[in-house]
C-alpha cells in the first residue's frame, strides 16, 4: 500500500495516524508507549534479532540456540493427560527428528501438520524428553510449490507493546522506516567527528540496526557494540549532556537565598568533641561558596559510609539558620532520619536552635504542632522523612533542603522538597548527599546538573574493618567468634541474604539462622529483623540494639543503610557471593565504626562464580568506596550500579554508561563545539532523543 506523504514538512513530528493500519485506537496504544510520531518509531530499537537468512540441519542445533530449521512432519500427537498438547515431529536430511511442542493450538493447526507437510519453523530448541524440542516455534507451513527463499536480512525483534502484535509493529517501523529522510536531511552530528571515530551517519545507523544484513556481526549487534549502535549512543549520550545543562541552566535562572553567616557555624564547629577532617572542612568550604551565591546551590556530597557527612550537613544549616532562614534534613527511613534527629539535637539544642520532626507516624495534634511550628518559623531546622514533601507541608522561609542517601530518592523527590522554596520566588539550596560513591566518569554524565564534593577521608581513629572471606562450611567457628566478641562487650550482626527469592523465603531463611544461633549462644540477647517485620517492630529491634540492649542482631539485608551504633564489631554476612559490591561495602560500613578492632566475615557457599570470586577478592583487597565503586562499574556495569528508578535518571534507548564510558570525554567535547557552532542542534538532539521524556526535566 503506498504511504501517503506526511503532513508535516519534517517526517520525523509527522504523526502516525498518517501510516497505514495505524486508527485511532494503535495509536493511542502507541502513544502510552511514548510513541507519538514518526521519529519515536524510528528510534524503537530492536532488542534482539532473529536469523532466518540461513537453514541449519537438525542434526547440528544445539540447546538454547535460537535457529531455522525446515523438516518433513514424521509424525503427529495430541495428548491430553495433564492439559492439552500436540507434539509434531519433523525430519530433515541431516537423518535427525525435531519435536515441535504446542501447548495452545486450534483445530485447525492440527489439520496442517499432516505427515509428508514441509515445515520451516524458527525458535530456541531444548532439550526435552526425546531429544531436542521446540516449545511454540514460529512456523510456517510450506506449499508444494512454494519457492521457500531465504530472507536477506536479520528480523529484528522489537520491545513489545501492549496491544499490538509482533507482526504489525515490525510492519509499522517499517513503513516509517521507508520515510527516512535522506542522510544530510537527518544528520545533526559534524561530519568530521563522525569520520575521525569511524561511525556510520544517522540515516545508515538506523538502516543497519532496524535492518542488518544477513552478513552482520549479530554478536556485536546483540553486544550493543557495533558501530551502528555505538554511532546512536553518542548521538544519545550527547542529547542528555544538552538535557541536564539545559535543567541546570533553568535552575540557575531561579533566586536563591544569599546566605553568608559564619558565626553559628564556627560556634558549632567550636562545640564539637572532635575536630573536622580535613576533607569535610574541604567539601564545607565548597558548601559555603555555593550558599553564599543568589542561584541556587545543588551539590552531591559522595562520602564513604562514617566519613561524616552529618556533621557538615549541621554546618550548612547553621549558615541557613544565621540567615534567619529555615533548613531541612530528609533521610530515607524513619530508622536514619531519627539517628540524624539525635545528632542534630546533640549538637543543635545546646546552640539555642529549634529543631521540627516531622516523619509519617507522626500524627494527630503533634502533626499538627509541627507543622504549625514549620509554617510559622518558628523551627529553624526540620528532621524527617519524606512527609516533609507531603502536601500540606509549607516552610516559613526555607532556604536549604538537605537530602541524605540520594540514591534511595529518585529526581522527583528531590525536586519535590526544591518546590518548596522559601519567599519571592526564591529557590532552596539543595545539599544531596549519598554513601554510595559513583566513579567520576559516570557521575559527570548521570549528574551533569549536579556539582559533586567528595569527603575522601575518614575520621581520624578508626581501626580498619578486617575482612575474612571463609566458605559456608566454616560457619560453626562463627558462633565462637560471636561469643568471645560479645563476652568482650562488643555486638555484632548477622546478615542472612538470599537474593532472587521472595521475601517469605528469605525471612524464613533468617528464621531458622535466628533459632539455631538463639539455641547455640544461650547467654546472648539475640535480636531479629527482616523485611516482613511491621515498621515499628523493625525499628524497636534497632533501636534496642543501638541502645545495647542486644548483643547480636540477626537480620536480612534491611539494615544496609546508614545505621550507626559504634559498638558493632563483628559482621557476618552469608551468602556474600549473591551480592553486589555496593551492597557489601553498606554492610561492611556497620562496622568499624568505633575505635575497637573489628572483622567482616563474607561466607560464601562454594562453586563461586568468576564475578563472585573477584568481588569477594576486591573486599578483601579495599574498603575504598571509590576503589570499590569502580570495580563495581568494570564488573557488572551501570545499569545496576544505578537503577534507573533510584537516581531518577531518564533510562538510554541504545547507550550503556559502562559500555560506553569511552564515549563520553567525546561526548564533552562535542557538545561544547556544537554549543559554539551550530547552537541550534542541542534543542533538536533533546527533542530527538528525549522529548516527552523531557518532562522530568522541566518537572
Ligand atoms: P556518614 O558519612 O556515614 O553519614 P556520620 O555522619 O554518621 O557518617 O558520622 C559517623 C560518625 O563519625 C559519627 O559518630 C560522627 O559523630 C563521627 N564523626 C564525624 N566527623 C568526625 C570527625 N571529624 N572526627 C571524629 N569523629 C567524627
Ligand atoms: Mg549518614
Amino acid at each position: 500500500m503506498p504511504v501517503p506523504p506526511a503532513a508535516s514538512p519534517d517526517p520525523a513530528h509527522a504523526p502516525l495516524t498518517g501510516l497505514p493500519g495505524v486508527g485511532p485506537r494503535v495509536a493511542e496504544k502507541l502513544a502510552a508507549r511514548g510513541i507519538a510520531t514518526l521519529q519515536d518509531l524510528w528510534l524503537l530499537l530492536p532488542r534482539q534479532y532473529e536469523d532466518r537468512t540461513r537453514l541449519t540441519p537438525i542434526r547440528a542445533l544445539q540447546a538454547g540456540v535460537a535457529a531455522q530449521v525446515e523438516g518433513v512432519v514424521e509424525a503427529v500427537e495430541r495428548g491430553f493427560r495433564y492439559r492439552p498438547m500436540l507434539r509434531v515431529a519433523i525430519g530433515d536430511d541431516s537423518n535427525a527428528t525435531l519435536v515441535l511442542r504446542f501447548f495452545h493450538f486450534r483445530a485447525a493447526q492440527v489439520a496442517q501438520f499432516a505427515p509428508g507437510t514441509r515445515v520451516r519453523c524458527y525458535g530456541a530448541p531444548r532439550l526435552g524428553q526425546h531429544g531436542l524440542e521446540i516449545v511454540h516455534p514460529s512456523y510456517r507451513v510450506l506449499g508444494d510449490h512454494d519457492a521457500a527463499e531465504l530472507g536477506d536480512r536479520l528480523d529484528p525483534v522489537y520491545p513489545s507493546i501492549e496491544g499490538i502484535g509482533a507482526a504489525t509493529l515490525r510492519k509499522l517501523i517499517g513503513h516509517a522506516l521507508d520515510q527516512l529522510p535522506a542522510a544530510d536531511a537527518l544528520e545533526l552530528l559534524p561530519a568530521d567527528c563522525q569520520r575521525e571515530l569511524r561511525l556510520p551517519g544517522l540515516r545508515e545507523a538506523l538502516l543497519t540496526m532496524h535492518r542488518p544484513p544477513r552478513d552482520a556481526d549479530v554478536a556485536a549487534l546483540v553486544a550493543g557494540t557495533h558501530p551502528a549502535q555505538r554511532r546512536l549512543a553518542l548521538e544519545e549520550l550527547l542529547a542528555h549532556h544538552f538535557s541536564l545543562r539545559r535543567q541546570r541552566i533553568a535552575l540557575q535562572a531561579q533566586a536563591a537565598s544569599v546566605l553568608g553567616g559564619q558565626a553559628l557555624a564556627g560556634r558549632l564547629r567550636a562545640s564539637l568533641p572532635f575536630a573536622l577532617t580535613g576533607a569535610q572542612q574541604r567539601v564545607f568550604e565548597q558548601v559555603r561558596a555555593d550558599l553564599a551565591k543568589p542561584v541556587p546551590m545543588l551539590r552531591l556530597v559522595q562520602g564513604d559510609v562514617g566519613s561524616g557527612k552529618t556533621v557538615v550537613a549541621a554546618l550548612a544549616a547553621m549558615v541557613a539558620v544565621e540567615g534567619g532562614h529555615q533548613a531541612a534534613l530528609m533521610a530515607p527511613t524513619e530508622l536514619l532520619a531519627e539517628q540524624h534527629m539525635a545528632n542534630l539535637r546533640a549538637w543543635l539544642e545546646p546552640l539555642g536552635i529549634r529543631l521540627a520532626w516531622l516523619a509519617g507516624k507522626v500524627t494527630g495534634r503533634a502533626r499538627a504542632a509541627a507543622l504549625e511550628q514549620v509554617a510559622d518559623g518558628t523551627a529553624q531546622v526540620v528532621v524527617g522523612t519524606h512527609a516533609l514533601m507531603q502536601e500540606g507541608v509549607v516552610f516559613n522561609d526555607l532556604a536549604l533542603a538537605i537530602v541524605d542517601e540520594q540514591h534511595r530518592f529518585g529526581v522527583h523527590q528531590r525536586l519535590a522538597l526544591r518546590d518548596k522554596g522559601g519567599e519571592g520566588g526564591r529557590v532552596p539550596h539543595q545539599l544531596v548527599m549519598t554513601a554510595t560513591p559513583i566513579p567520576r566518569t559516570l557521575a559527570m554524565a548521570a549528574y551533569a546538573d549536579l556539582d559533586v564534593s567528595a569527603i575522601d577521608e575518614l575520621p581520624p581513629g578508626r581501626t580498619p574493618v578486617q575482612t575474612v572471606v571463609l566458605g559456608a562450611q566454616r560457619r560453626p567457628e562463627l558462633i565462637e567468634r560471636i561469643r568471645a566478641a560479645c563476652a568482650d562487650g562488643r555486638q555484632a550482626y548477622w546478615v542472612c541474604t538470599i537474593i532472587d527469592e521472595s521475601d517469605e523465603i528469605v525471612a524464613q531463611a533468617a528464621q531458622s539462622t535466628f533459632e539455631l544461633l538463639s539455641g547455640a549462644l544461650p547467654e546472648l540477647r539475640v535480636g531479629f529483623v527482616h523485611g516482613r517485620m511491621k515498621a515499628a517492630e523493625k525499628q524497636a529491634a534497632m533501636r534496642a540494639f543501638k541502645a545495647g540492649e542486644l548483643d547480636l542482631l540477626v537480620a536480612t539485608t534491611v539494615i544496609e543503610v546508614g545505621v550507626d551504633v559504634s559498638n558493632a564489631s563483628l559482621m557476618i554476612v552469608e551468602n556474600a557471593e549473591r551480592l553486589g559490591l555496593a551492597q557489601l561495602h553498606q554492610l561492611r560500613g556497620r562496622v568499624g565504626r568505633g575505635s575497637a578492632a573489628s572483622t567482616c566475615v563474607l561466607l560464601y557457599q562454594p562453586p563461586l562464580s568468576q564475578m563472585a570470586r573477584q568481588r569477594l577478592e576486591t573486599m578483601r583487597e579495599t574498603s575504598d568506596g571509590f576503589v570499590i565503586a569502580e570495580r563495581d562499574l568494570e564488573l557488572r556495569g551501570p545499569g545496576e550500579l544505578l537503577g534507573t528508578r533510584q537516581t531518577g535518571l531518564a533510562t538510554f534507548r541504545v547507550a550503556d554508561l559502562a559500555r560506553d564510558a569511552d564515549l563520553l570525554p567525546r561526548v564533552q567535547c562535542i557538545g561544547e563545539d556544537l554549543q559554539r557552532e551550530a547552537p541550534d542542534v542541542p534543542d533538536r538532539l533533546v527533542e530527538r532523543w528525549i522529548g516527552g521524556a523531557a518532562r522530568y526535566a522541566s518537572a
